[in-house]
């Protein structure tokens, strides 16, 4: 199965921040890979703005680097690495200063699609925002794209949204989160509402429970200060898990377009219920050997920072009244896995008795790794042993749906990247909804700080604290297995 790459419009696009960990990391290595896939017109320009002293040649030999270490392979060659590197161009330009302005409005060129992505501290939006107005690079058509995080709350949100709102409309302002990128997630909404099997049961009558799982196994490492002053409600929750969340309890839209689409999505997160306290478990990892403890990692012993949070929340419409849907992410646990469970309801009555069990359909979507999804139905054990029932899964892997193709399928970033080209809105976030998932996420933070909350510790390697078990075994029900 051969997927077809459409060339984008030639374009422009500068890179604030050209020189740093993302940058290097994902957004270059990202556009290498369109670029091998022939998704780059000639022409197109790759503009790297940072204020370290390199020209374009030193860039260059930066971003070759970066591309070896960090590309994932694939059917890329290797021999095409310089017709990238001859897209590639460096301006030094100072976000706070007056330096390198000139030259780079300079280097804009008409008629192509003009985008800068800012992947700088959100410290710097508003100025590389007004300097873009103010040497007149940023005309009606240019697009903007920003990282997370956005805001710290609802008031630093609304006022990130103001300084680019004073410059930018909101149909050139591109919020990245990445997990709307990847392709498991664009499936759902492709399972969802291209197939008549789920719809009609995607409801509070026949979904018992949701549970989303993002656990990561590795510590807050060299990020420990910056992630102290976050969390895993700030840094994870309230932006990849909510939007997933979003994703999976949104009414169709009426058409697969930006507004629409992310218009339904915006209802969902003004329909979450409060929270009850005892709704919610925080935890922080212990040290385990040789890897130090969270306190040791954020270098403050006194935090009460959460490097894991798990709670149940309740969206309060006529679909979802009545199902719960249970949310956690972590770090330093079992595995590094991110998938979604839709748990359906026990058939009403068992015609097998109750030796057969009680069997339950599962749709599992895997984010990572591995992605793709599975349905588990119940079928009978084969063989002559009587009427046992046994639950198997349907599965779709992309990997081996795709055979070899599926190093084709494009990483979060890379279509993230292209959709900015394409003027594509739809798998970014509005400045409302980041405002509603904050106005949520403040009072529980708030209630944490006001009662002095603190995390309960959890081991290294396990699915987190006890509490977070007790959390479902209250209900009757129970996560399922951290594992790849
Ligand atoms: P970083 O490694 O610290 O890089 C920051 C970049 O900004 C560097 O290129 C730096 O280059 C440039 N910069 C700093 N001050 C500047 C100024 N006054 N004028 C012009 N350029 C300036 O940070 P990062 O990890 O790439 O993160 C960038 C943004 O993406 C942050 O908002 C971060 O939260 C977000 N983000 C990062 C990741 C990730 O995996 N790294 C993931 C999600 C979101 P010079 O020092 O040469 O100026």
């Amino acid at each position: 199965m051969v997927s077809r790459v459409i060339p984008v419009e030639t374009f422009d696009l500068v890179i604030f921040g050209g020189t740093g960990d993302l940058a290097r990391r994902k957004i270059l290595p990202g556009l290498f890979r369109r670029f091998c896939a022939g998704q780059m017109e000639d022409g197109a320009r790759i503009i790297g703005a940072a204020r370290s002293d390199l020209d374009t040649a030193a860039y260059r030999e930066m971003v070759r680097e970066a591309v070896i270490e960090f590309g994932r392979g694939g059917t890329c060659d290797i021999g095409t690495m310089q017709g990238f590197l001859d897209t590639l161009h460096y301006v030094r330009v100072d976000a706070r200063g007056e330096q390198g302005w000139q030259s780079l409005a300079d280097m804009m060129l008409p008629d192509r699609v003009r985008a800068f992505y800012f992947s700088v501290g959100p410290g710097l939006f508003g100025d590389l925002a007004k300097r873009l107005h103010q040497y007149g690079m940023a005309d009606a058509s240019c697009r903007i794209v920003v990282e997370k995080p956005f805001g710290r709350d609802l008031q630093s949100a609304r006022d990130l949204n103001a300084v680019l709102a004073q410059h930018f409309d909101e149909t050139q302002i591109y919020r990245i989160d990445h997990y709307l990128g990847k392709e498991t997630v664009q499936n759902l909404m492709v399972v969802r509402f291209g197939n008549m099997l789920f719809e009609p049961l995607w409801n509070s009558q026949y979904v018992d429970h949701i549970q989303i799982t993002v656990a990561e196994t590795v510590g807050v490492g060299g990020r420990g200060e910056y992630y102290d002053r976050s969390g895993a409600m700030r840094d994870m929750l309230q932006n990849h898990l909510m939007q997933l969340l979003c994703l999976i309890a949104m009414e169709p839209p009426a058409k697969f377009d930006p507004d629409a689409v992310r218009d339904e999505k915006l209802k969902v997160i003004r329909a979450l219920g409060h929270i009850a306290p005892e709704e919610i478990v925080r935890g922080q990892y212990m040290k385990d050997g040789e890897n130090g403890s969270y306190l040791e990692d954020a270098n403050n012993p006194r935090s009460t920072t959460e490097s894991f949070v798990a709670l149940k929340a309740h969206i309060s419409n006529w679909r979802w009244a009545g199902t719960p849907f249970y949310l956690r992410t972590g770090k330093r646990l079992k595995a590094r896995t991110s998938e979604i469970a839709v748990v359906f309801k026990d058939a009403p009555h068992s015609i097998f008795g109750a030796k057969a069990g009680r069997h339950r359909n599962i749709l599992t979507i895997r984010l990572q790794p591995n992605e793709g999804m599975e349905l588990g139905v119940t079928i009978k054990e084969p063989g002559p042993g009587g009427m046992r029932l046994l639950d198997v899964p349907l599965d779709m892997s992309f990997a081996e749906a795709l055979g070899e193709d599926s190093a084709e399928i494009p990483d979060a970033y890379e279509r993230l990247i292209m959709d900015v080209i394409r003027g594509n809105q739809t798998l970014f976030m509005r400045g409302d909804e980041v405002e509603a998932a904050w106005k949520w996420t403040d009072p529980i933070i708030a209630a944490w700080e006001d009662r002095g909350d603190q995390p309960i510790p959890y081991e290294t390697g396990s699915s987190g604290p006890d509490d977070a078990l007790m959390l479902m075994h209250r209900d009757g029900r129970r996560w399922r297995e951290i594992m790849i």
